[in-house]
């Protein structure tokens, strides 16, 4: 029997609610598939601070590199808003993508039929919504050099940063995005601002000679200002989105309103040997502690996690229809109940979860 060895960070807030719930998704699925997951904690964000004094406990990163895959749920609150810079709980993030290479960052937004009333857009452009948007993660703006703020005598002052990416960046990211594409519905879109930007020329050049080693996947180029406004004005006409880091990071959040709730949103962070999974939304201090938190986001990153780490495309779709049916007969979290629904907790959902994939194993 094959065994999977899961790195679990909870982490803080609801992500030490939620993350359980998806454990527990993935041991029903395990059973049903003839497979064992070996899960191992460890603490990261402001959990690992109060315990460690870093936001990585030691050893934390070996666990992950070690694992097939990696489980997140969230870091950061209140508590630590004063501490050091160097030390904050998102430093545990950082140091994990930077350490592992997760350089591509995998954001579904999907609007699920029975909650196209929750989204603020209307029924008729948002129903069928299923896309999903690949941001390159470690490269572009966010970490060009030079980059910097200088001062000057007369109390002026004059900022830079720098958008630079290497044809060999692009390449990586773009196959991910073809990748993808091919494992969807063989569309992708990379966008792009090549009428003005010089990076963007040479993305769209290494984009199109990539092209060639997937002629199953079509292919189109957006600009960026194009896909802002289509994405809210007929968002059924993407599937993949592969896009640079600024760019993906403004996108992939438009795209996650469409969905919804923060509650409902997955994400995947790929590259190196190891991809991590982690629900979109942070530690939700507002609600923490309560046993309200929507538990899907962190189960559809545990999907996520089959799909992409381990290639078990039918038990992720099978969490999936599990998720959909659950929410069909009726079931609702706080955050996407309508009035007079009596909402169900974090508890309550993950087990109503756990039985429909028990019951289609
Ligand atoms: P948030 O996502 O935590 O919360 C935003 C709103 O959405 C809140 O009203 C919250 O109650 C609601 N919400 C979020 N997830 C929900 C769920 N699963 N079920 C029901 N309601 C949910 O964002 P924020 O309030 O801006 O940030 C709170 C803390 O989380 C901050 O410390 C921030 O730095 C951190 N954060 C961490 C991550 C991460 O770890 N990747 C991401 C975003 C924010």
């Amino acid at each position: 029997m094959a065994t999977y060895r899961i790195a679990v960070l909870p982490g803080d807030g609801i992500g030490q609610e939620v993350t359980p719930e998806a454990v527990r998704v993935l041991k029903a699925v395990g059973k049903g598939a003839g497979v064992s997951f070996e899960f191992e904690e460890a603490l990261v964000g402001g959990a690992a601070i109060d315990a460690t004094g870093a936001p990585l406990a030691p050893g934390a990163l070996a666990l992950c590199r070690r694992a097939h895959a990696i489980l997140f749920g969230a870091v950061g609150g209140p508590k630590w808003e004063g501490v050091a810079h160097e030390v904050r709980p998102e430093r545990g993030l950082l140091a994990l993508r930077k350490e592992l290479d997760l350089y591509a960052n995998l954001r579904p937004a999907k609007c699920f039929p029975m909650l196209v009333d929750a989204s603020p857009l209307k029924r008729s452009v948002v129903e069928g919504t299923d896309l999903m948007v690949i941001r390159e993660l470690t490269g572009g703006l966010y970490f060009g050099e030079p980059r910097g703020v200088e001062r000057f005598a007369d109390g002026g002052a004059r900022a830079v940063n720098t958008m630079a990416y290497t044809s060999r960046e692009i390449e990586r990211i773009a196959r991910t995005g073809f990748e993808v594409a091919r494992k969807r519905r063989k569309r992708l879109a990379s966008v792009d601002k090549a009428n003005v930007l010089v990076v963007s020329q040479l993305w769209r050049e290494v984009v199109t000679r990539v092209a060639g080693d997937y002629p199953d996947v079509t292919l189109e180029h957006v600009l960026v200002d194009n896909c802002a406004m289509a994405l809210v004005q007929r968002p059924t006409q993407f599937d993949t989105l592969v896009t640079e880091n600024t760019f993906g990071d403004i996108l992939s959040d438009e795209a996650a309103i469409l969905a919804g709730s923060m509650g409902m949103l997955p994400s995947a962070s790929l590259g190196g040997a190891v991809g991590l999974y982690e629900p979109v939304h942070g530690t939700a201090p507002d609600i923490a502690g309560r046993g309200i938190a929507n538990p899907i986001a962190a189960i559809l990153s545990a999907a996520m996690l089959l799909r992409y780490s381990l290639d078990m495309q039918q038990e992720a779709d099978r969490v999936e229809r599990a998720v959909q049916r659950v929410l069909e007969q009726g079931h609702r979290t706080a955050d996407i109940a309508a009035a007079g629904v009596r909402p169900a907790g974090t508890r309550e959902m993950g087990d109503l979860i756990v039985r429909e994939v028990e019951a289609q194993g």
